[in-house]
């Protein structure tokens, strides 16, 4: 089984990505652990990884496919021995179509496919709320909200007593623009998918449990009828 999660900063992806992970026994592929790991391992590929970063560049698509199949290759090896893995979720990977067609033959390679990509839909106006709702204690670190998650005392963190600030990049006007580059980035790939058959959408404007369970459902539905 492998499982693309998409959605805009604000949909909760990493939130669901943490609990239909475990329960559908998938390991979690994102290009931001990869690149630490190799990085710390001091592999051929991490060095690589480690010098772009360094130079403040992006990692290009090249090398970024290379670490993700070999990622992937560890997980194949993990089911071949009976381990309780029944494929990935990757979440921040694919980013681009090239990285996307890279996927697929890797997967191809493997004799996989892709199961299922699932996009956790909000409404626009609904993730600038929730965004720009984003409080963070300046001493301790902890993320407030001032709807969903408020602190005892308004601007006062309950940990430590610390002042609750806004993040400079959680205004309407940053959070607009960071949607908006999203949008720009994902299109393309979205409408890639949708012409393959694999691409879900799940209200993503619903309780935590509840985008859960459209996810479990929408994901599980999409491998019983590749098994048929
Ligand atoms: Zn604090």
């Amino acid at each position: 089984m492998y499982v693309i999660l998409m959605g805009a900063q604000g949909s909760g992806k990493g939130t669901q990505a943490a609990l239909i992970g475990p329960k559908l026994n998938l390991v979690k592929v994102a290009t931001g652990d990869l690149f630490r790991a190799a990085t710390e391992q001091k592999s051929e590929l991490g060095l690589q990884v480690q010098a772009i970063l360094e130079s403040g560049n992006l990692v290009p698509d090249e090398l970024t496919n290379a670490i993700v199949q070999v990622r992937l290759a560890q997980i194949a090896a993990a089911k071949a021995k009976g381990e309780d893995v029944a494929g990935a979720l990757f979440d921040g990977f694919p980013r681009t179509e090239p990285q996307a067609q890279a996927l697929d033959e890797i997967l191809a390679n493997q004799g996989e496919s892709l199961t299922a990509v699932v996009e956790i839909d909000v409404p626009r106006e609904k993730l600038v709320a929730r965004l720009a709702g984003r409080r963070v204690c300046e001493s301790c670190g902890t993320v407030y909200h001032v709807e969903a998650d408020p602190p005892a005392v308004p601007g006062i963190c309950n940990k430590c007593g610390g002042k609750l600030l806004q993040r400079k990049d959680d205004t309407p006007e940053a959070i607009t623009r960071r949607l908006e580059l999203y949008d720009d980035l994902t299109r393309p790939l979205l409408a890639y998918y949708a012409e393959q058959g694999v691409l879900e959408r799940v209200d993503g404007d619903q309780d935590i449990q509840k985008v859960e369970q459209d996810l479990l459902d929408a994901i599980r539905s999409r491998a019983e009828s590749m098994k048929a």
